[in-house]
């Protein structure tokens, strides 16, 4: 893997990730990590100041009008090697969601943010993810060739949903899931491998200080994962030790 783009890096999973990715053995050669503000974003621009590895793009996921410059922005990083993993991360849960006060704009913030945006900015980059599956060929399937790695959740699982609630997280993640199978579909025979990961229940500002995971551990997790996909990743659900789950 040469190149990783993962979105919402300022805190939480996605800045653990990018931490991971850097101090691996064999680091990407970019690693383009995106936040909606850069000047709040401290930790990550320390991080990129002692790390050339690490570019840093500013990105709203639910601004689809500014995909399009966003992607030369993303081509002009990564050049004709194009780029071999996107990483859609960012995402938002709001709270009081039960079905006595669930409102609607908390359905559509919702999905405009888990759903829509990863949706179109993976279409969005299609054009740069297939270069990367076109200059690696030969590759099978995999995160060296090309893949879209999509943030799930296990609470976006129908078969494991048990507690009911949550109405606007539980549908857009589920919806990712379905938008994960059919970008499966749709870009195997282009060499684009698309999965989704359940990062675990982890203490970040969405899962709260209650939660069992640290994020290094989830991190170290998913790092490995994603430097492992391969074809029976393809069009499937994972947590981030590697077990499959339902979907
Ligand atoms: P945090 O709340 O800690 O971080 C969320 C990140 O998403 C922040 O960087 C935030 O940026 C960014 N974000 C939110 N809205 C937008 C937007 N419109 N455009 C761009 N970036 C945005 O959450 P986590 O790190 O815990 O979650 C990361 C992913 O993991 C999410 O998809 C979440 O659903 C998933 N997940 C988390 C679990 C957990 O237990 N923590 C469990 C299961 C799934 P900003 O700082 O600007 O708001």
């Amino acid at each position: 893997m040469k190149s990783i783009l993962i979105t919402g890096c300022n805190r939480g999973l996605g800045l653990g990730i990018v931490k991971h990715l850097l101090n691996d053995r064999n680091p990407p050669k970019n690693v383009i990590a995106t936040c909606r503000n850069i000047e709040k974003a401290t930790e990550l621009r320390q991080l990129a100041e002692s790390n050339k590895t690490l570019r840093i793009l500013t990105l709203d996921v639910t601004r689809i009008e500014t995909f399009d410059a966003f992607s030369k922005d993303v081509q002009s990083i990564v050049g004709d090697s194009g780029l071999n993993v996107l990483f859609n991360n960012a995402g938002y849960s709001p709270k009081s969601t039960r079905i006595s006060a669930v409102r609607p704009e908390q359905l559509l913030d919702t999905f405009s943010i888990n759903t829509v945006g990863p949706i179109m900015l993976t279409k969005a980059l299609l054009p740069t993810l297939k270069q990367a599956a076109a200059v690696n060929e030969s590759l099978p399937l995999s995160s060296a060739k090309a893949a879209v790695v999509n943030m799930s959740s296990i609470l976006g699982s129908i078969a494991l949903n048990t507690d009911g609630g949550l109405y606007p997280y539980r549908c857009s993640k589920a919806a990712i899931n379905m938008a994960t199978k059919s970008l499966s579909v749709d870009l195997k025979d282009q060499g684009i491998l698309v999965t989704c990961i359940h990062p675990g229940w982890v203490q970040t500002d969405m899962g709260g200080s209650k939660a069992p995971l640290s994020v290094d551990t989830s991190c170290s997790g998913i790092a490995s994962l994603v430097k492992s996909l391969e074809e029976k990743h393809h069009g499937k659900f994972f947590q981030y030790d590697g077990q499959e789950l339902q979907w």
